[in-house]
């Protein structure tokens, strides 16, 4: 193994190429690191050598020569796949570091598999969007040992703000708790600004009311004006939404918690699933509103 101390020579398998995962790549490469990077999708692999990026057509190419390896990958089954070629590919001391949205529950037991073959894992989700990739801003949630996330830490600062969370799983389970918070916010939002249109008052001058008293949030003040311009577009799909809140709720029953705010967001979502709406932007759950009172929240 070669020292972290010296980025560059740490040789860094970056696998999952998409929205996120690709300004992520374009960050770790900038900063020198000998990166490979992989996707299933033919297509993925093709924007990233458009990109000028080394990418290598099968993941043992990429994970073999590995010290680092990222994954940014959709769900917990991929990143437990790609744990298994982990697995099976890479020397002893490799280092998986996973930035996907997935299980804490899940993500301590691959740690516990990795630690016993002799290999290390932490878990760094991320908050900040396609936005915050892009800039090597996101906020990254880590979780793992102590000397594993110092491992990590240089490789994981061309993308953004690093916090230690706790041990293994930690990084999910902040990971978890924001998407919870941020759920039942928007849904905070809707629910005021429905309220609003049924009592006579127009949603603009409501949103700029309310956020210069204690209603104030981020969700209203980006998401907000999103919602009144009837602007559906993603930033962070309604799928992603629905799998993070099924990553919470499944947390929280496995551990007796009960959330009814989290679980009454997700069927709200859920709706907007049936209605063929998964890729709009997570604050199109106004439509949901729309459709339950009869209202326009959306200028006409
Ligand atoms: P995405 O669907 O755009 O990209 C995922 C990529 O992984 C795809 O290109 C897919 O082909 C690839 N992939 C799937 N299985 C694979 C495998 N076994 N081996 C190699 N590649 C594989 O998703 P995204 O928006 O980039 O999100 C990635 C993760 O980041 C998700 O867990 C998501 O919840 C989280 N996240 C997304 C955002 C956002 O705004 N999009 C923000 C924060 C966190």
């Amino acid at each position: 193994m070669t020292g972290f101390e010296a980025p560059n020579t740490t040789a860094v398998a970056f696998v999952g190429l998409g929205v996120m995962g690709l300004p992520m790549l374009a960050n770790v490469a900038g900063a020198g690191f000998d990166a490979r990077a992989f996707d299933i999708a033919p297509q993925a692999r093709e924007r990233a050598r458009e990109h000028g990026h080394t990418v290598v057509d099968t993941s043992a190419d990429a994970l073999a020569p590995a010290d680092v390896v990222i994954t940014m990958l959709p769900d917990t089954p991929h990143v437990e796949q790609v744990a298994r070629e982990v697995l099976a590919t890479c020397r002893p001391g490799t280092l998986l570091i996973d930035m996907s949205t997935i299980s804490p529950l899940t993500t301590a037991e691959l740690a516990r598999t990795l630690a016993d073959a002799g290999m290390a894992m932490v878990d760094a989700p991320v908050s900040g969007g396609v936005r915050g990739a892009v800039a090597g801003a996101l906020s990254i949630m880590v979780g793992g040992a102590p000397e594993d996330v110092e491992r990590a830490r240089p490789v994981l600062a061309p993308m953004g703000e690093v916090t230690r969370m706790g041990p293994a799983g930690a990084g999910q389970a902040t990971k978890a708790c924001n998407q919870v918070a941020v759920a039942i916010n928007i849904q905070a939002v809707c629910e005021a600004f429905t309220l609003g249109v049924k009592l006579g008052v127009d949603p603009e001058p409501l949103r700029k009311a309310l956020l210069g008293g204690s209603a104030a949030s981020w969700v209203l003040e980006h998401l907000g004006p999103q919602m009144i311009d009837g602007d559906d577009s993603a930033g962070f799909r309604i799928a992603l939404q629905v799998k993070d809140l099924r990553i919470a709720t499944d947390a929280a029953a496995r551990t007796a918690t009960p959330l009814p705010g989290a679980a009454g967001v997700q069927d709200l979502y859920l709706e907007a699933v049936a209605h063929g709406e998964a890729t709009n932007g997570n604050q199109a759950l106004s439509r949901v509103y729309e459709r339950l009172a009869a209202v326009h929240i959306a200028r006409q």
